[in-house]
């Protein structure tokens, strides 16, 4: 568990840690450097992208014999930087390990403990709830009355983009790929309506249902056929937000896209997006999203699994589908 920490780590100082047999810790004064414990991990389906070499990529692959990296929510031990106390409570980019030494603490944000759950800070207050809400207002260019599409609605992001729209008054519809996510788009999440994409044959016949007069918002997150079929259904002046396509991860052959034309056709605009570009907003975004959360007005589900062992197959099970809103793992609850 700690032979990463104590691998890197220089040792100076003498805190203590109780993990199984005691060992002596160290921070070395002067390192500016934060040990923290991960409480809760966050699988989010980028980390896939990371396990190859990927031109076009736009975050550099893992490093082989490394922790994973990812977002986490974790407690401060032990600071060399003022900015920093034991006992702090932060999110960030951490390791898939217990305890992790943070040497560039400028990528740990301290978090305001208040009623919100924890693991809330790398979901619906964390960078998938963030990406939704820049995504959604800056991106699709949103109008009250506009008809909205949600694919993977039911994830950590779909989730939130389709309760913001209905926030802004748009007529929102997900897809999802169970029936249980179908039902909970429906009656916790409050979309207008939802199907299950696995039972339907043909997609642009499913969305015309749907979408009698067009989609004048669609939140890409799978890309493929179901991009396919909104191209042929999508309104003039339409907006495509291409947040993700989560089913070309593993994906290498044919993307299956034949419908292009219809963007020059139906002046839409498409535009792909990552959440880091809008990082200037992300103040604004807790501040409303929180507010949202505290009022009642959105709700958020979340997938947790325990035990640092589980993470492997919770990964991979955003894959699959088998993750019932936002995948994380609880390594400890304190
Ligand atoms: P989710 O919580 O939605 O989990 C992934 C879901 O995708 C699964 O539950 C499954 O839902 C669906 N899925 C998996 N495989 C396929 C497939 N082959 N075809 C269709 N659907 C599939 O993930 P997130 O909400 O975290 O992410 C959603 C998208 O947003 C991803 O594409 C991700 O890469 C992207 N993203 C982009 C960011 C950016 O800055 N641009 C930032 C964060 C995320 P179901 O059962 O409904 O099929």
């Amino acid at each position: 568990i700690l032979k990463g920490y104590i691998d890197r780590a220089p040792l100076e100082s003498d805190m203590e840690l109780n993990v199984g047999n005691k060992i002596k810790l160290k921070i070395s004064k002067g390192s500016n450097s934060v040990l923290i414990k991960n409480l809760y991990l966050s699988c989010d389906p980028y980390m896939r992208g990371r396990m190859r070499e990927f031109y076009g990529s736009y975050i550099p692959p893992f490093v082989p014999g490394k922790p994973i990296e990812g977002f986490g929510v974790s407690r401060v031990i032990d600071s060399d930087d003022p900015n920093f106390q034991s006992g702090d409570i932060v999110s960030g980019m951490t390791g898939w390990e217990e305890y992790s030494l943070i040497e560039d603490t400028k990528k740990l944000r301290k978090i305001q403990q208040d009623d919100i759950p924890l693991s809330y800070h790398i979901g619906l207050l964390g960078m998938p709830g963030f990406t939704a809400y820049a995504g959604f207002h800056e991106v699709c260019s949103p109008k009250e009355g506009d008809r909205v599409f949600v694919s993977a609605a039911s994830g950590a992001v779909g989730q939130i983009v389709g309760q913001l729209a209905k926030l802004h008054g748009c007529y929102v519809v997900g897809s999802a790929g169970t029936k249980e996510k179908v039902n909970l788009l429906k009656t916790k999440l409050g979309f207008d309506d939802a199907f299950n994409y696995k039972e339907e044959q043909h997609l642009d016949a499913t969305l015309k249902k749907y979408f009698p007069e067009g989609i004048d918002i669609y939140f890409e997150n799978v890309g493929g056929a179901m991009l396919d079929a909104v191209l042929l259904n999508m309104r003039v002046h339409g907006r495509i937000a291409v947040c993700g396509m989560v089913s070309q991860h593993s994906y290498r052959g044919e993307d299956g896209i034949h419908n292009l034309f219809t963007l020059i056709s139906r002046r839409i605009r498409m535009q792909g997006f990552i959440q880091s570009d809008y990082l200037h907003l992300f103040p604004k975004f807790v501040e409303h999203v929180g507010a949202y959360y505290k009022q009642g007005k959105i709700v958020y589900i979340e997938d947790m699994s325990v035990g640092l062992e589980s993470a492997p197959s919770a990964l991979a099970g955003l894959f699959t589908g088998k993750n019932v809103g936002k995948q994380v793992v609880c390594v400890s609850r304190n």
